[in-house]
């Protein structure tokens, strides 16, 4: 089905990501992997290129992108080729980048941005901690007053980019009593004192990304690195997790729409009985099936992009968007590696890959169960 969203310079933006690809990042997959990391050479080049700053104004060292469908663009193809670059560069650019550019004073902007626009300041947000991550309004990583400064205790884990970050956007209590009132957001740069990590979390999918635990015993900081107000971090983040919800539904429909279009040539060539076993009736409908609930998963998101294009996208939509990709991503994908046979167990094979690396997004960025919650919510239970 033809997309109607983008325009010839989304097109023409969309090319010039495929050859950053195909140039910088399909050649070295396999390293990224085993290293459980990408280099900084990579950040470096996207940064050059201008993908890390689609959200940054020029003035700040960014590209500043018209429109957010740029980005999408730009999710969708990092997508298509890996999709732990899309998270590792999705967190960078549009879960972090926002909170600086909409919430930080002049003087953090300057500090920061044009370093983030180049890949020399490498990103991550921590709110999750080892006690819990739906119940973000429960976290229990402090900062305390003293004298001029603030000084955090605590500990956050899972966090994208955290082995390699240099700064950290950290969301810590710092009105314990007041709950999700009394939470804010501040930047830590990695290099203070106090501040460390544990080793690259061995996951079962993404095995490109980054992931670690972060530990600040003692780690000062001042008001020149709060973001946004005192006690409105939970608000802040409510406001900027939509983006990071949409963000995660527009990978999670390109990524799987990939994988399938490579499974359909591979039901092609592939044959067993003395035919194609794509052209077996049970094969043949079960790829009508998920082309299908592929399209309208994509005309869904677009929907969804658009509206945020607008500044028009709900809270509860991006819920909506977001589990119901992931959903989608899970379903689509587990019935291509059962159309690859044995090959689709074999980490080798892309769509085994695949599989694994999609398993994460029905948990992120809020759960599924979450996101069912926060619609539940919105009818009135
Ligand atoms: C690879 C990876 C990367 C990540 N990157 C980041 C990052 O960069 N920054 C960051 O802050 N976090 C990150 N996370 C954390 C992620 O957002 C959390 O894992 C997620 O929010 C769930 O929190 P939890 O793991 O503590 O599970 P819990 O909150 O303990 O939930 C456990 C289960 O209970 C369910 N549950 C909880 N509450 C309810 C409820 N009210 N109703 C129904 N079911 C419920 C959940 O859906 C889940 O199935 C990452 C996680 C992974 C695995």
């Amino acid at each position: 089905m033809k997309r109607d969203i983008y325009d010839s310079d989304h097109e023409a933006f969309r090319k010039s990501v495929r050859e950053f690809m195909e140039r910088m990042v399909i050649p070295n997959l396999e390293s990224y992997a085993e290293n459980k990391a990408f280099p900084r050479e990579v950040w470096l080049a996207a940064g050059e290129q201008g993908l890390l700053g689609l959200g940054i104004p020029e003035e700040y060292g960014g590209s500043e992108a018209e429109d957010f469908r740029f980005a999408a663009v730009l999710g969708e193809e990092t997508s298509k080729v890996n999709a732990a670059l899309n998270s590792c560069w999705g967190i960078h650019s549009d879960t972090v980048v926002p909170y600086f550019v909409e919430l930080a004073t002049e003087e953090q902007r300057q500090r920061w941005l044009p370093g983030i626009a180049s890949g020399e300041i490498l990103c991550a947000i921590g709110m999750t901690e080892p006690g819990g991550g739906s119940d973000l309004a429960a976290l229990k990583t402090t900062a305390v007053r003293d004298g001029d400064e603030w000084v955090i205790n605590g500990s956050k884990t899972f966090i994208t980019n955290g082995y390699s970050a240099d700064l950290v956007l950290v969301a810590v209590k710092t009105s314990p009593e007041k709950k999700a009132r009394g939470i804010s957001l501040f930047a830590v740069e990695t290099t203070l004192e106090g501040f460390s990590r544990g080793r690259k979390l061995d996951k079962v999918g993404q095995d490109e990304s980054d992931t670690a635990e972060l530990f600040f015993d003692n780690v000062r900081v001042t008001d020149a690195e709060l973001i946004g107000e005192l006690d409105h971090g939970f608000i802040h983040m409510m406001q900027w997790l939509p983006q990071e919800r949409l963000g995660s539904a527009i990978s999670n429909v390109a990524h799987a729409k990939q994988i399938l279009l490579e499974t359909i040539e591979y039901a092609k060539d592939r044959t067993a009985f003395g035919q194609q076993i794509g052209s077996f009736q049970h094969n043949k409908f079960l790829l009508a099936e998920l082309v299908t609930q592929i399209e309208v998963a994509e005309a869904f998101v677009d929907k969804c992009v658009l509206a945020h294009t607008c500044g028009e996208l709900s809270a509860i939509d991006a819920a909506k968007v977001k589990w119901w990709a992931a959903q989608t991503q899970s379903e689509v994908l587990d019935h291509c590696v059962q159309l690859y046979g044995g090959y689709g167990y074999m980490n080798e094979y892309r769509v085994a890959r695949a599989w694994r690396d999609a398993r994460v997004t029905k948990i992120w960025a809020g759960s599924n169960e979450i996101m069912k919650e926060l619609i539940g919510r919105d009818l009135g239970f």
